[in-house]
């Protein structure tokens, strides 16, 4: 068995969570739609109920839609594969995801250190006090100065959006002590960064984004040893933010091509971001390929490459950020990331439109930042729609190509 267990990513990403398919005599994963299921037999029934309930990964009969479906398990099973970790549970939402995280951490306490920038709706999750949790936001140095007897959780997002910041995850794993570390690496995927393997205990995933990779599902995941993932799953009992087995499917459907899609964009974003430096229309660029974001070095230890994710300043703020998205007729400009298309939005005025004005200035996110997701299209058509646009940004002329 071992001589033919494939280890490597990106034959696991084509192969993992369809184990079952040989005895099925199926080559595609069969959807499960059952919200119920028969009970002829009372005590594998409750056997089975009193199992699911305590969080048990699978049971004898699955009793209830809310409980287990197996569409669901098996992508959950692919996704835990990917990361390395245990197990896997996945949620409606990436938002849903990280909600059930913090309500199962609550029993270890109230305290949670929080490192910004983040997703702009988590940060706001955090700060907004939710289930009686008190959210600190701390710098990654400062989390071992800050670590109390009731700290739950300490949670990461790196690389960070929208400014393409790189956390350190086996330095705050060494500062967080005891306390569970959990990074959110949606915008790495797990074909570039594997936090579990520097001692993260929970990997979080907006799957809406790579992972999904088609702009057509919504869905979240946490990546954890078996232990932690009970507790997740009885708080996706009892508070119902399932993953619908059609996103289900659709999810397991987009992760053969993850590696593929991944290095392409990865590719083209590195010479995206080379020739967005050099344009004049353009006042900075962070990338961590580039050296300009913070701890950009950690793209060749922590992570294989920079990643796809390209954030840039346009000279003239608002108006000439608005401009490009106007402009951009290949790029889709819509909030959303790491789909097959290229995404460009404006965090500013959309995605981190929730923070105050003194988080957003203090996180680098200025007027004039656009977020550019790079898609798998081939980069020369991605530069020209690019460079047509920010013309349009070079003299306020945009009245005039707009009537063109
Ligand atoms: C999109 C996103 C989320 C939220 O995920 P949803 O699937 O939209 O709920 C969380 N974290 C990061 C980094 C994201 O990009």
């Amino acid at each position: 068995m071992a001589a033919t267990d494939p280890t490597r990513t990106e034959t696991l990403a084509v192969h993992a969570g369809r184990e079952d398919f040989v005895e099925l005599g199926v080559h595609a994963p069969p959807i499960d739609l059952s919200s119920t299921y028969p009970v002829r037999d009372l005590d594998i029934g409750t056997a089975s109920f009193d199992a699911l309930v305590a969080g048990d990964a699978a049971a004898a009969n699955p009793v209830y839609a809310r409980l287990h479906n197996p569409t669901v398990a098996r992508v959950e099973r692919a996704l835990a594969t990917l990361e390395g970790t245990e197990a896997c549970v996945a949620y409606a939402s990436g938002m849903a995801a990280i909600t059930a995280l913090l309500l199962a951490s609550r029993a270890r306490g109230a305290h949670v250190l929080v490192v910004r920038p983040l997703y702009g709706t988590s940060d706001h999750l955090f700060a907004s006090g939710l289930a009686g949790l008190e959210a600190q936001f701390v710098e990654a140095h400062e989390i071992a100065a800050h670590r109390r007897p009731d700290t739950a959780l300490v949670f990461i997002e790196t690389p960070a959006n929208p400014t393409l910041d790189l956390v350190d995850i086996r330095a705050v794993v060494a500062a967080a002590g005891d306390v569970p570390v959990a990074v959110d690496s949606t915008f790495a995927t797990p074909i570039l960064q594997r936090p579990s393997e520097l001692g993260a205990t929970y990997v979080v995933h907006s799957a809406t984004k790579f992972l999904g990779g088609h702009g057509d599902v919504v869905a979240g995941i946490v990546c954890c040893p078996e232990a932690d993932a009970k507790a997740l799953r009885q708080v996706r009992a009892a508070t119902g933010g399932l993953l619908h087995p059609l996103a289900a499917y659709l999810l397991h459907r987009g992760l053969p091509t993850l590696a593929l899609r991944v290095e392409r964009a990865q590719a083209s974003a590195i010479e995206l971001a080379r020739r967005l430096a050099r344009h004049p229309a353009v006042a900075r660029v962070c990338f961590p390929g580039l050296g300009t974001v913070r701890g950009a070095h950690l793209h060749t230890t922590q992570m294989r490459g920079p990643g796809t994710l390209i954030a840039f300043e346009v000279r003239g703020g608002h108006d000439a950020a608005a401009a490009v998205m106007r402009h951009v007729a290949l790029l889709t400009p819509a909030v959303s990331l790491g789909s097959v298309d290229t995404l460009i939005q404006h965090p500013a005025g959309l995605t981190h439109r929730v923070l105050d004005d003194a988080t957003r200035e203090r996180c680098g996110i200025t007027p004039g930042l656009l977020r550019l997701s790079v898609g798998i299209e081939h980069v020369e058509d991605l530069w020209a729609d690019l460079a047509q646009a920010l013309a349009a940004t070079d003299d306020g002329s945009g009245r005039l190509r707009d009537a063109a």
